[in-house]
């Protein structure tokens, strides 16, 4: 089902991360407070609650992947793309807020072990 060829993939790859290295060297302490700003804005498109339970401290909030593949959307896409594509296209049922337990138990539920780091 891959329909970019594998170099044109890889090349894009090595861009994008060459592009985000450099910015990231260049404005060290921009970069956290940067993805925690869209971080916060996409948790309040999101409706700032627990779906499952309607836990509200955002600190323990996480942004979930609807249908799962998270980890392997993230590795593709990064995570600041993620954050952006949600805040520009709206979440169209893909994505959910969680709190770190319903997480934790989604994951368990769904075997999806390794697939930590939502933040
Ligand atoms: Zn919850």
């Amino acid at each position: 089902m891959e329909i970019v060829e594998p170099k044109i993939l890889e090349a894009k790859k090595k861009r994008w991360a060459e592009s985000s290295r450099r910015w990231k060297e260049k404005y060290p302490e921009r970069v956290g407070r940067a993805i925690k700003a869209k971080r916060a804005a996409v948790i309040a498109l999101l409706g700032s609650v627990c779906v499952q339970c309607g836990f509200s401290d955002v600190r323990a909030l996480q942004i979930d992947h609807v249908f799962g593949g998270g980890r392997k959307e993230r590795l593709e896409k990064g995570w600041w793309n993620i954050l952006t594509d949600i805040l520009e296209n709206g979440s169209q049922g893909r994505y959910q807020l969680l709190c770190a337990n319903c997480n934790t138990i989604k994951r368990i539920v769904n075997k999806e072990h390794g697939d930590g780091g939502h933040s």
